[in-house]
C-alpha cells in the first residue's frame, strides 16, 4: 500500500514532494504519476527556447526563505544574455522545469522516489477507507493517500470541431504549450491564432524568432495584450478595510483595490509595485467575500484580471512591438466560431461573420477540462467548486464529498483553487500550498 500517491508530475507535484521529504517523510513512502519530467508539467514542459518564465526569476521560489535560489541555480547553471532585462531576469521555462528536477534528482536516480509517466484515469474508494487508483494503462495503484496536483488542464478548442470533415488536422493546434507546433510551420504560412493572453505572446515570439513571413492574424474580443513586467517592489502594506470582521461586500473590496491603485500606465513601475502590494492580502480579503459575491466579481472581472496579474516577459512583448511595426500582425475583434476546411487549408469563421484565411490555427484560449476532476464528481466522491473549474476543498486542502464532508486521505493542491484560495496561480502561491499540506500530512 503507497502511503502518499502524488498524482501530476508538475510544479505542484515537485514542491509537494520536497516540502514532504523535508518534514522527515521517507521519499520511499512517495509515488508519483504523471506523463512528464518531474517538475515539467504543463507549464514548464516546453523545449522552446522563447517561452521564458512571465515573472522575474526571483518570484519563482520553492521556500520563502530562499528567493533567490532558483536565480543562484541559473546563474552557475546556464547561460542566457537574453533573459537578462532591467525589470529582471526572465529565464526560459524549460529552465526552470530543468531545476526543479535537479532538487530532486538525488531521490529518482536512488530508485527511493517512484515516479511513473502515466496518467491517472479513475479514482475509486475501497470499503476500508483506502484509495484504488487506475492507470491509463489499466494497473491498479492502492494508496492510503491521494495528492491531486493535476494542475491546469491542457487546452481544447473553445468550439466543437468536426474532424472527420477536415484534412491536415497537423496544422490545427489545439495545445500550443509544448512549444512543438513551431516545427511544422512553413516560412509563409498564413497564421490564426485564438487569444491574446500569455500563450498567444509565446507563439509571437517564436514566430518572431523564427523570422516568419507570413500574415499573423489574432482573434480576440478585446485585441489587448497583457501588459510587460516592469521592475517593481513592495514599499507599503496596504490596510484593507473590515480588517477584523470575518466579511467583506465585493464593491468595497472592488473600490478599495481601484482607490489604491495609482493613475499611472499599467507599465509602470508605480502601478505595478502598488498591484504587488494589494496582492499580499488579496486572498485573505477574497475568502471574506461570499460565494455569490464572488461569482459576480469573477464575472465582471474576469479578463482585465487576468490581464493585469499575468504580466509578460519584456522578450515577448518585445517581440509583439517589433511584428507590429513591421506591420505582420492583423488583429480582429471578436470570438472564433468555427473551423471550415478550404481546399489546401482553413477558413476560421468569427462570430461578427468575418472568416480568415488560414495555413495554420493556433489555439490560444486556455485551459481546458479535467477528465479526472468530472470523474470524481460523476462518482460522488467531490463536488465541483464555486467557479466548476475544480474541486471544492476545504482550508485543509481536503477534497468534500457531496455532504461537504471532507475525504479522508484525498487532498488538493491546484493553481485553479481559485474559487476557494482566490489569487493563487502563480508557482510562488503554490509551493506555499504545498508547505501547509506538507506540515498538516507529516503531523496526522
Ligand atoms: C503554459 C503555462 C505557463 C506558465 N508560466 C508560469 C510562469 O512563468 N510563472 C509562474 O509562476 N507560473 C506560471 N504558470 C502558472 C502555473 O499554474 C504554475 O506556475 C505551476 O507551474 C502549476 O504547476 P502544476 O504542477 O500545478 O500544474 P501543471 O504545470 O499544469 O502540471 C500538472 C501536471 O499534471 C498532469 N496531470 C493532469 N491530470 C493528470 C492525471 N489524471 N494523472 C496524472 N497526471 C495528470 C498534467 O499532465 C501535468 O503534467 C504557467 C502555467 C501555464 C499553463
Amino acid at each position: 500500500m503507497i502511503e502518499y500517491l502524488i498524482v501530476g508530475s508538475g510544479f505542484t507535484a515537485s514542491v509537494i514532494c520536497i516540502h514532504l521529504i523535508d518534514t522527515g517523510i521517507n521519499p520511499k513512502k512517495i509515488t508519483v504519476i504523471g506523463p512528464t519530467k518531474l517538475g515539467q508539467g504543463n507549464a514548464f514542459n516546453c523545449p522552446n527556447d522563447e517561452y521564458r518564465l512571465n515573472v522575474r526569476s526571483e518570484i519563482m521560489w520553492i521556500y520563502p526563505e530562499k528567493k533567490s535560489e532558483f536565480t543562484n541555480w541559473a546563474k552557475k547553471e546556464i547561460i542566457d544574455n537574453d533573459a537578462l532585462h532591467s525589470a529582471g531576469n526572465f529565464y526560459k521555462r524549460s529552465d526552470f522545469g530543468r531545476f526543479i528536477y535537479s532538487k530532486l534528482r538525488k531521490y529518482l536516480e536512488s530508485g527511493e522516489l517512484c515516479h511513473e509517466k502515466e496518467v491517472i484515469k479513475k479514482i475509486n474508494k475501497n470499503n476500508d477507507g483506502s484509495w484504488v487508483s487506475i492507470l491509463s494503462n489499466e494497473k491498479e495503484l492502492h494508496s492510503k493517500n491521494i495528492i491531486l496536483a493535476t494542475g491546469n488542464p491542457s487546452p481544447q478548442w473553445p468550439f466543437p470541431i468536426k474532424r472527420e470533415s477536415l484534412i491536415k488536422t497537423e496544422s490545427l493546434i489545439e495545445n500550443p504549450w509544448d512549444g512543438q507546433w513551431i516545427k511544422k510551420l512553413k516560412k509563409n504560412d498564413n497564421i490564426s491564432i485564438i487569444g491574446s493572453g500569455l500563450t498567444a505572446l509565446d507563439c509571437l515570439a517564436s514566430l518572431k524568432s523564427y523570422n516568419h513571413d507570413g500574415e499573423i492574424n489574432i482573434v480576440s474580443p478585446s485585441g489587448n495584450f497583457p501588459p510587460p513586467q516592469a521592475f517593481w517592489t513592495r514599499k507599503n502594506t496596504p490596510i484593507w478595510p473590515n480588517g477584523n470582521e470575518e466579511n467583506l461586500l465585493p464593491s468595497k473590496f472592488l473600490n478599495f483595490m481601484k482607490n489604491y491603485l495609482p493613475s499611472e500606465p499599467l507599465e509602470s513601475s508605480k502601478w505595478q509595485s502598488a498591484w504587488e502590494e494589494l496582492r499580499i492580502d488579496i486572498s485573505h480579503n477574497w475568502n471574506k467575500l461570499p460565494n455569490k459575491g464572488k461569482f459576480a466579481l469573477k464575472k465582471k472581472l474576469n479578463s482585465t484580471w487576468s490581464r493585469l496579474r499575468y504580466r509578460a516577459s519584456p522578450q515577448s512583448i518585445k517581440a509583439l512591438k517589433e511584428l507590429k511595426n513591421k506591420q505582420q500582425l492583423i488583429i480582429s475583434n471578436g470570438y472564433a466560431k468555427n473551423i471550415i476546411q478550404k481546399k489546401n487549408s482553413f477558413s476560421l469563421l468569427l462570430n461578427n461573420g468575418k472568416s480568415i484565411n488560414s495555413d495554420i490555427i493556433i489555439n490560444c484560449s486556455g485551459k481546458g477540462k479535467d477528465n479526472l476532476n468530472e470523474q470524481l464528481i460523476n462518482s460522488k466522491i467531490g463536488i465541483p467548486d464555486t467557479f466548476k473549474e475544480a474541486l471544492e476543498v476545504d482550508e485543509n486542502h481536503r477534497v468534500l464529498s457531496t455532504d461537504r464532508s471532507p475525504n479522508i486521505g484525498l487532498y488538493m493542491i491546484s493553481p485553479v483553487l481559485i474559487a476557494k484560495f482566490g489569487d493563487i496561480v502563480a508557482a510562488n502561491r503554490l509551493a506555499l500550498q504545498s508547505m501547509h499540506l506538507a506540515s498538516i500530512l507529516s503531523s496526522n
